[in-house]
């Protein structure tokens, strides 16, 4: 009997678009990733890319399913025992408003743009606090810290011409993820894309 090929998932060295791929198993050696509350299973659509990138079941996920608006997140902070100061207001309002993935300084600059009054270290306080209770998402880049609404785990396409970075929900096909599960013995719980390209 013919031997499988090695799995590849991530190409290297990665032509355009690259695409690296990051995998949450509930059996893994590393800690869950900090962001992840559960998110619904897809419905199982191959044809169709976004739907979304949690695997439904997830270890992570103890909080439900993710926030639709700014409501239930201040619902999920005050489940998860956070206080929701006037500053902490702000950060999420501001977070939710420009969907994007924003530096402490970014915000700090906007709120204060807005006419809100927040010093730095309130807003990085307030970040710091928001992502380690798995309400937003936290990403490390060598510019540094960015920051974005969405706390389920989803995918990143980053534009290399000018490093904006959008969410995008992908789905991997079942029979994909059920060969990674038979080669590394994990059963994978979520995952995430990083996608980069330019645009065509
Ligand atoms: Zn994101």
């Amino acid at each position: 009997m013919a031997l499988r090929p090695p799995l590849r998932i991530a190409a290297s060295p990665p032509p355009l678009p690259a695409v690296a791929a990051v995998f949450c198993s509930t059996s893994s050696v590393m800690p869950p990733a900090p962001l992840s509350t559960a998110v619904p299973a897809p419905a199982g659509s191959l044809e169709s890319l976004p739907v979304a990138a949690g695997m439904g079941e997830s270890g992570a996920g103890q909080v439900g399913s993710r926030p639709d608006n700014l409501d239930e997140v201040y619902s999920l902070c005050r489940e998860l025992g956070l206080r929701l100061s006037r500053q902490r207001r702000m950060v999420l309002d501001l977070l939710w408003a420009e969907k994007s993935h924003l530096s402490a300084r970014d915000i700090f600059e906007k709120l204060n743009n807005l006419g809100r009054n927040i010093g730095h270290t309130s807003v990085y306080q307030n970040l710091e606090a928001l992502q380690s209770a798995g309400v937003i998402e936290c990403l490390d880049r060598a510019s540094g810290r960015l920051y974005g609404y969405r706390a389920d785990p989803h995918s990143h396409l980053t534009c290399l011409d000018t490093g904006a970075i959008q969410d995008l929900d992908v789905v991997l096909p079942p029979d994909l993820l059920e060969r990674i599960e038979r080669e590394t013995g994990f059963r994978i719980s979520a995952y995430t894309l990083h996608l980069c390209g330019r645009r065509a």
